[in-house]
């Protein structure tokens, strides 16, 4: 039987620090409800040893926070090899960078959003345009001919919806950086810490499934999925668990269970992926829920299928 959480599949995340420089307008930092706190040395190395022992792969050192605000940032990355790094990019100057560029990362993402300067203060505040290009651009330069991936990122929101990936790839001359390309995302309809028009839109789980994360946050805690910015639906904790014990947890069960029954008092991070209650999802989902409540009532299924196995 497949497993709640399946570690093998789960995408799975470090968070060395919830400290952030910025407080950029997609993102919870601003009210964020657990303390602001770098990863303890000890803790790294302890999550570190047993994913090595367990075979499993990290594949973002981050979740809330900046990583480049980390003091050991570059000795973190190489306890796990190959793993990826997503900056807003205003501490990446050539020092950095070339300490960065000497550890085991894989994949580092450039969170740029936009090329209008105008713009780009209302997306990331606290951010300078000109440092993040002029560290984008110094990077691009340090990287060239390196076993990294470099990712740029632009961000889809309605003033930067007229820019294109070409316009990106133009104004850093990709061409001349095999190692980059441009990436596109969205937070504006899925961000559910700030409603906003397109998020009236969504309703339902964005993963698909409550399990597809394991997240360790900076604290030890453990989540299962990347909205849960805050930590209210923690799973357990590696700072006096292994991750074995995590993954054998009973929560796991009770969690879905309240999943299932759309319990938010369990789960009230979940509650707000489903707080949308207009439009057609609300009605389907309403459907399905009373479906399995009539299974239970009058279990249809397992009366046929003792009728198919006669
Ligand atoms: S918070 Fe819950 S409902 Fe929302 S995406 Fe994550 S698992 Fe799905």
């Amino acid at each position: 039987m497949r497993p709640i959480l399946d570690i093998s599949t789960a995408k799975v995340s470090v968070e060395l620090t919830s400290k952030c420089n910025l407080r950029c307008n997609m993102c919870p930092m601003s009210n964020l409800q657990r303390p602001k706190a770098h990863m303890p040395w000890w803790l790294v190395e302890k999550v570190a040893a047993d994913f090595r022992d367990n075979g499993i792969r990290v594949r973002w050192l981050h979740e809330m926070g900046e990583p480049l605000l980390y003091p050991q940032l570059a000795e973190a990355i190489d306890l796990f090899p190959g793993c990826s790094v997503s900056t807003n990019t205003m501490l990446l100057d050539r020092a950095t960078a070339e300490r960065i560029l000497a550890s085991t990362l894989g994949r580092i993402r450039l969170c740029v959003d936009t090329l209008n300067p105008d713009v780009y203060p209302t997306i990331r505040k606290g951010g300078k345009f000109e440092q993040v290009v002029g560290n984008i651009r110094t990077f691009l330069e340090l990287s060239r001919g390196l076993a990294i991936q470099v990712e740029i990122q632009r961000m889809i929101t309605r003033p930067t919806a007229h820019e294109t990936l070409e316009d990106f790839r133009r104004f850093f001359d990709l061409d001349r950086y095999p190692q980059a390309r441009v990436i596109e995302k969205t937070c504006e309809g899925l961000d559910t810490s700030d409603a906003t028009d397109l998020h009236d839109s969504y309703y339902g789980c964005f993963q698909g499934y409550p399990f597809n994360w394991f997240i360790v946050m900076s604290d030890g805690r453990v989540s299962h999925c990347c909205y849960d910015a805050h930590g209210q639906q923690p799973i357990g904790d590696l700072k006096t668990q292994t991750v074995r014990e995590v993954l054998s947890s009973p929560i796991l069960g009770k969690y879905m269970a309240a999943f299932k029954a759309r319990d938010w008092d369990t789960l009230p991070r979940c509650g707000e992926c489903y707080r949308n209650t207009t439009g057609t999802g609300v009605v389907v989902d309403h459907l399905v829920q009373l479906g399995h409540r009539l299974d239970r009532v009058l279990p249809v299924k397992q009366v046929a299928r003792k009728i198919i196995n006669r």
